[in-house]
């Protein structure tokens, strides 16, 4: 391996680290706003489902829940 095979694989891997370090792990969405009807999420709300994503105010998740 010369010099420039070591610039070149050196090179990949930090791409790799880059591209891990960002899309490694999948984030689910986190609206500001219900989806269903528009109304602010509460910061608390977001924060606390931030892990599994918010999509909906509380009112909306029980009436969807309900449906399942
Ligand atoms: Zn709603």
């Amino acid at each position: 391996m010369d010099a420039g095979d070591e610039a070149q694989a050196h090179a990949e891997r930090a791409r790799g680290d880059v591209l891990a370090g960002h899309g490694g792990r999948f984030r689910p969405p986190c609206l500001e706003f219900c989806h269903d009807c528009g109304d602010r999420i509460e910061d608390a709300r977001r924060q606390a489902l931030v892990e599994v994503g918010v999509t909906r105010c509380i009112s909306c998740q029980q009436v969807a829940e309900r449906r399942r």
